[in-house]
């Protein structure tokens, strides 16, 4: 029997005989461990009845393993050069499909209608472009779109500002952006020796459960990822001062300082402090100011 693209003998084979090289700009680092990739999958929860997005295939070594699990696979693959690859690779596998398109600018909705009508569970899963994850991420989570959930490499630094709780350190607002939409849990540390080439930072896994609404009440989405924003522009500014440096004017102060008072909010916390609950109520509040 073949061995698995992952192993690192066949990656290596796979490279030298398509005369691949990487492109540091595309975030390619291909990953040589098959239980990193088992443990992708299994968090994944991906059953016979699945479908599968992937972002960033490579040469194949998760999608290979995802391929063996899931009823469908479509992969999107913005490097030209990896289509012949992954043609030759994934060969034993029908149920592939891998389209050469900037993930950014993919149409989604369109992609599932088209491809996945029969199938209800839909998991996004890859080992993700570094120099882009977080605008691949949202775009996810932004999109509305019938998928179940996300589970992604990414580096851990930013998967650890995307689950942070109030009162860490890594809490901002990425963290309360992606926990708008989706739980979000940091899975597995990932050491840089699972790679070829080996990054420079550690990575991780994480997984996002996509809300079927947001754990919040806020009358107006825009405004509340602004006063978010604002809240943390200067991290060690309390929370007053923030919104009045950066969300509105100095003139505006007392009459923020009495929106604080009536929610019971502290002005001179800061921002890491506050919950998304609390966020929402003083951007509803907030709102008569804009
Ligand atoms: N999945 C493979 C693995 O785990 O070994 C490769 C992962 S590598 C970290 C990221 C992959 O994403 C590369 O193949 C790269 O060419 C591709 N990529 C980079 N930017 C992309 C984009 N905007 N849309 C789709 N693919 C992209």
């Amino acid at each position: 029997m073949r061995k698995d693209i992952s192993t690192p003998q066949y990656t290596r084979s796979i490279i030298d005989k398509h005369k691949f090289t990487f492109k540091k700009s595309l975030g390619q680092n291909f990953l040589i461990d098959r239980n990193i990739l088992d443990k992708i999958v299994s968090t994944a929860g991906i059953t016979s009845e699945t479908g599968v997005i992937e972002i960033g295939p490579g040469i194949g070594s998760l999608t290979e393993q995802l391929a063996k699990h899931a009823k469908k696979v479509t992969a999107f693959e913005i490097d030209l050069r990896l289509i012949p690859i992954l043609k030759d690779t994934l060969s034993p596998y029908p149920h592939v499909n891998v389209i050469h398109q900037d993930v950014l600018e993919a149409d989604l909705h369109d992609m599932i209608k088209n491809d996945y009508s029969e199938i209800e569970d839909i998991m996004v899963v890859a080992n993700l472009p570094y120099y882009v994850t977080t605008p691949i991420i949202m775009k996810l989570l932004t999109e509305q779109l019938p998928i179940r959930g996300i589970v992604v490499m990414i580096q851990k630094e930013v998967a650890d500002r995307m689950a942070a709780k109030p009162g860490n350190k890594n809490y901002g607002s990425l963290s309360i952006a992606v926990q708008y939409y989706a739980e979000a849990k940091s899975e597995v540390k990932v050491p840089k020796t699972v790679f070829v080439p080996q990054p420079n930072v550690d990575s991780s896994v994480i997984s996002l459960t996509l809300r079927k609404q947001p754990p919040v009440e806020v009358t107006d989405e825009a405004f509340f990822f602004e006063v978010v924003r604002a809240s943390f522009a200067q991290r060690r500014k309390t929370l007053l001062n923030n919104l009045q440096n950066n969300l509105l004017s100095k003139d505006q102060k007392p009459l923020i300082e009495e929106i604080l008072q009536e929610l019971d909010i502290d002005g001179r916390r800061r921002g890491e402090s506050l919950t998304i609950g609390e966020f929402a109520k003083l951007s509803n509040g907030l709102l008569k100011l804009k």
